[in-house]
């Protein structure tokens, strides 16, 4: 998997074609001596030799990102027409995506760094039609990677050449509003912004609110804990989600939960919910909807400096005011989102911190007073409060282009995602500005503050050799303070592929490992969306192996098979 931009210099292409002519000699001769007692070239041997060369060649010489993920079986490439006509029995001819052409369209998802064709893309429409390509995947040992709206940023969805991509774009109906149990039963493909459309003229609304919520479905926020502006006070997907229904890569439906807290069964929904796709496939989805506000207003306040805003957010949360969304931007940020939407943002401020408070007017307006008050003490530089609902929306509108102004100010950005305690912001800030001078490249600052969730953009021109892996390392070492600071490495966007290898500075080994035995349980072939998430994988026996000490067997009781 790799990233195929940047330009080499001359005298790079000219060693490129004299190593690739040197080493495509040596290959032929290790091909020859080795050839097998049957008389058969080690195909196998041949790929790794030519992979390995190719990576050394492309990193150094070429400065290229590139991925590893795990060796695509060659044998299911080999039989794609066979795999694709099998499918073709299972579901409408329509539903089986063969053409390149039509693959073409689903090689990313928004981390676009990287790219790959799927083997052939796939799109059911009922559970029995999912259940059927899960079931055939499993006993032909097909991998599967899930896709809902393609919108992760961390590669989640990033497909393998030798898996089906189960798209769940058909899966796009809501099947049932029930307010009486204040939930909404829908199907995994809806966005999430239809949930609260669905909703809203009955005065009720969805409140998980992530930035891409016009395009990301409910299926993809399950799958990666999403979160949003609101998430504050109003927790993240996994706490405003009642019950969901997932088929495993046997075809076997489970459903967990239901409309209301406290279903029997295990309680397993904490455990599928973040889980990226790697247990199994969301088919259904049971949320919470919540009464809207009696009164929404939100502040602007303008800080000299970023250390006294982040200071400013601990204080608010310390004076026991939660608001229903705390947000800051950066000098750069701010500056990008004005020229982008006009939305009345100080110019001149290093920092932004945009409050909101909700609920019935009179505790909205006293909040407002003693959040003023605080911002004053903290040090503000401007402070306005909106004073309808446009201005309200206008101060919004700034955040939520955040990501597209910055797009519009640098070729091409990284943007990351960690988490740290939030008292350590002042120092996260003090850190990110060193970093940004390390490696010379800019960084502006949007993130869901009040939750300490980071979102660094790191800026870069994918055009200039070797500035895509300088990013890359600034943005690895901005999740190593996150760690080191108490912090995690995600929030809301996952592992994915983006931060698989930084796993082990959160985990140990032992925990890695006690994760994957968990994966075991519900895919002991690693076929669903292997590669993302964990940095090794380890084949299920080798995790479950036995440690039998001076011949006595651990836990004599339990039946072994
Ligand atoms: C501009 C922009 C802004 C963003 N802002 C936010 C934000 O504020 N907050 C936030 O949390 N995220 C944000 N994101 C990231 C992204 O939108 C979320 O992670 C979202 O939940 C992904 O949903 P999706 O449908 O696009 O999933 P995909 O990208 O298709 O898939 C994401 C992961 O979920 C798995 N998956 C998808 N559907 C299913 C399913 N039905 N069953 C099992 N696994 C499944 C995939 O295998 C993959 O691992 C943003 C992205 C963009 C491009």
């Amino acid at each position: 998997m790799q990233n195929g931009r940047g330009f080499p210099a001359v005298f790079c292409l000219i060693g490129f074609i004299g190593l690739v002519a040197v080493h495509l000699a040596g290959a032929i001769a290790i091909a020859k001596r080795s050839k097998s007692a049957a008389g058969e070239l080690p195909l196998g041997a041949l790929w790794w030799y030519f992979r390995a060369i190719s990576i050394v060649i492309r990193q150094v010489c070429f400065k290229e990102s590139v991925m590893e993920m795990p060796a695509p079986d060659q044998s299911v490439i080999a039989r794609q027409a066979q795999i694709c006509a099998d499918l073709r029995r299972i579901l409408p001819d329509n539903a089986v995506v063969e053409s390149e052409e039509g693959r073409r369209a689903y090689d990313a998802d928004g981390l676009s760094a990287y790219r790959q064709l799927p083997l052939v893309v796939v799109l059911p429409e009922t559970v029995p039609q999912l259940a059927a390509v899960m079931r055939y995947c499993h006993s032909h040992a097909i991998k599967v990677v899930p896709r809902g709206a393609g919108t992760s940023l961390s590669g989640g969805a990033l497909p393998l050449a030798d898996a089906v991509l189960v798209g769940l774009g058909k899966f796009n109906r809501i099947l049932d509003i029930d307010y009486a149990n204040r939930c909404v039963v829908t199907q995994p493909g809806v966005t999430n912004l239809a949930i609260t459309h669905a909703v809203q003229d009955d005065g009720f609304y969805y409140a998980p609110d992530p930035s891409s919520q016009i395009a990301c479905s409910v299926g993809g926020n399950v799958a990666e804990n999403s979160g949003g502006v609101h998430c504050l006070k109003y927790g993240l997907t996994t706490n405003n989600l009642l019950g969901i229904e997932i088929v495993t890569i046997e075809g076997e439906v489970l459903r967990f939960g239901g409309k209301h807290l406290d279903a029997g069964d295990f309680d397993l929904m904490g455990v599928m919910t973040g889980s990226e796709g790697l247990l199994g496939v969301v088919s259904e989805v049971t949320l919470r909807i919540l009464q809207k506000p009696a009164m929404q207003r939100a502040l602007l306040v303008g800080f000299e400096d970023t250390e006294s805003a982040a200071k400013a957010v601990g204080d608010v949360i310390g004076a026991g005011i939660i608001p229903a969304g705390m947000e800051m931007m950066d000098g750069l940020a701010i500056n990008a989102a004005e020229d982008f939407v006009k939305a009345g943002y100080p110019r001149d401020a290093a920092a932004l911190l945009i409050i909101e408070l909700d609920g019935p007017a009179v505790e909205v307006d006293a909040l407002i007073d003693r959040v003023a008050t605080i911002m004053d003490a903290a040090g503000a530089s401007s402070l306005k409060v909106s004073n309808s609902e446009a201005e309200r929306n206008l101060f919004w509108a700034g955040r939520k282009a955040a990501f597209p102004a910055v797009g519009r100010i640098s070729p091409d950005y990284l943007c990351m995602d960690g988490t740290i305690p939030r008292w350590r912001l002042p120092d996260m800030m003090v850190r990110m500005a060193a970093l940004s001078q390390k490696y010379g490249l800019r960084v502006a600052n949007v993130f869901h503050a009040g939750d300490g969730n980071l979102h660094p953009l790191i800026l870069f021109d994918a055009n200039q050799p070797g500035e895509l892996q300088r990013a890359e390392e600034f943005g690895a070492d901005i999740l190593r303070a996150c760690v080191e600071m108490g912090g995690v490495l995600t929030g809301e966007h996952g592992v994915g592929v983006e931060k698989r290898d930084l796993m082990g500075i959160q985990f140990t080994t032992d925990d890695l490992k006690q994760q994957q035995r968990l994966k075991c349980a519900f895919d002991d072939g690693h076929l669903l969306n292997p590669g993302k998430v964990f940095p090794q994988l380890h084949r299920c026996a080798e995790l479950g192996r036995l440690h039998v000490h001076q011949g006595k067997m651990p836990f004599p009781d339990i039946p072994r098979f």
